[in-house]
């Protein structure tokens, strides 16, 4: 092999990421604990989480149907200990409750479910600082989480006390968000937003311009960011742009994803990464300026419930279990590396938990790093190389669908990583469509595997 082939390149630079300047989070999100399942074999009593599905067979550690059975939870955060003990911190991005009616849940068990969560994280990191958002499904009733202070928020911050600065609290009381020096270095930031407000499910923020003025102090911070010469990473839970398993669905609503896509733009030179959550599935979106370079990705990390979403049009959207390291540079807080692990839920249940990685980036894709131009790299990769996309498609449901990604489900995964504003997200999956038409009697002559699916 010579040194100047991308292979030698791969190896020369993950190398370097091992030297001293490397540091190393963790990544989970949407634990969703449901705390009434049970292996029952009565189908219907397995999890309230199935809702009317019947589980059959269900095992120790969890079913696809349902939400995290506590043993699932608990392998899952020791797991992170075995694999990685010491992290410099741990981002958590939202929602640990069941998928369930609000009428099964209410404001105390809602914070009682937050509080056990909490509870093993500390009790197994005790020494870690965890960088803490809220999900949708952290507030009571779900979804509708207010533009101001609320006992929600205020007890969601005594909960979290321990990771929490002072003046943290202060803010995550008025709007559930907040920024600290990153470790309490200079030059260093942490941004925890909460985009729930965002959310187009939420009814409250339906009339607000900025909801908890989230906006407004977000531009401030980045902009004395900047003035500071520091470098931030940006994490919440909801994502703005589309979902990759349901065309045409976005989470955010137009005006709030416009203004959010609008600040990363103007922003982006201290931005050095974002980290969301809230889709279950293993993806990421891409932010371009207006000449088309990349300047910014923000990685969606796959959740340890297995629940497969009941959102209509979703075929089988269930996954693995993951949890992810990320690995980055000291000074620079760019993003060297990702590695995410997983539990093959089928086999635990036969033979007992084996967390195994499933995959490393720059293995995977052949890429230096996790950077923007990188993650573009990646992108690139899945519109050219079937192989390329078919390796996303396994890793987005953390190798649980192992079915051929067609080109209707392309467009989707790539419109959705590419394009996070909603009329170019729009235009891309009609031009994807006429790349198809024209290639359609090409295709006819093809294996039946090309298939296509209108409805998808
Ligand atoms: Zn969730
Ligand atoms: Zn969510």
């Amino acid at each position: 092999m010579s040194l100047t082939s991308p292979t030698a390149l791969c190896l020369l630079l993950s190398g370097y990421g091992a030297l001293a300047l490397s540091g190393h989070f963790w990544h989970i999100t949407d634990l969703h604990w449901d705390p009434h399942y049970n292996m029952s074999n009565d189908p219907k009593s397995v999890c309230p989480s199935s809702g009317s599905q019947a589980v059959h067979n269900a095992g120790r550690w969890g079913d696809y149907l349902c939400d995290s059975p506590w043993d699932l939870i608990n392998s899952s955060i020791y797991t992170m200990r075995h694999i990685l003990p010491d992290p410099d911190f741990i981002l958590w991005t939202g929602d640990d409750t069941p998928h369930v009616p609000n009428e099964e849940l209410g404001e105390e068990k809602v914070l009682d479910i937050i509080a056990n969560l909490t509870h093993i994280l500390q009790e197994v990191f005790p020494d870690t600082k965890v960088y803490s958002a809220m999900g949708n499904h952290d507030f009571h009733p779900k979804s509708q989480l207010p533009a101001g202070e609320n006992p929600g928020y205020i007890r969601t911050a005594e909960l979290w006390e321990r990771w929490l600065e002072s003046s943290s609290v202060e803010t995550f009381r008025k709007g559930a968000y907040y920024t600290e020096r990153l470790l309490n270095k200079t030059g260093q930031r942490m941004i925890v937003l909460n985009t729930n407000l965002y959310y187009n499910n939420n009814n409250l923020t339906v009339d607000l311009q900025d909801p908890a003025d989230q906006f407004k102090w977000l531009e401030e911070v980045l902009t004395s960011a900047a003035a500071s010469k520091e470098k931030v990473y940006i994490i919440g839970h909801v994502p703005p742009g589309f979902f990759e398993k349901k065309r045409h669905t976005s989470w955010f609503r137009g005006r709030f994803n416009e203004r959010y896509l609008e600040i990363i733009r103007k922003h982006h030179p201290v931005i050095a990464g974002q980290f969301f959550g809230h889709q279950h599935t293993d993806t990421f979106h891409m932010f371009y300026n207006n000449s088309g370079s990349p300047i910014s990705a923000m990685f969606l990390a796959p959740g340890i419930t297995p629940w497969k979403t009941t959102l209509s049009g979703v075929k089988n959207g269930a996954n693995n279990p993951g949890i992810r390291v990320f690995e980055y540079d000291h000074t620079t807080l760019l993003i060297k590396d990702i590695v995410t692990y997983y539990l093959n839920l089928t086999h635990a249940n036969l033979a007992g938990p084996r967390w195994e990685k499933e995959y490393r980036l720059t293995e995977s894709f052949r890429v230096p790093d996790a950077s923007a131009r990188s993650m573009h790299e990646v992108l690139r990769q899945m519109e050219t190389d079937d192989c390329a996309l078919q390796r996303h498609y396994r890793f987005n449901s953390v190798s649980y669908d192992l079915s051929h990604c067609d080109w209707a489900c392309r467009a989707d995964h790539v419109c959705s990583i590419r394009e996070v504003d909603f009329s170019s997200y729009e235009k891309c999956v009609v031009t994807e469509g006429v790349t198809l038409l024209s290639l359609a009697p090409v295709l006819l002559l093809l294996p039946a595997t090309l298939s296509w699916d209108p409805m998808m």
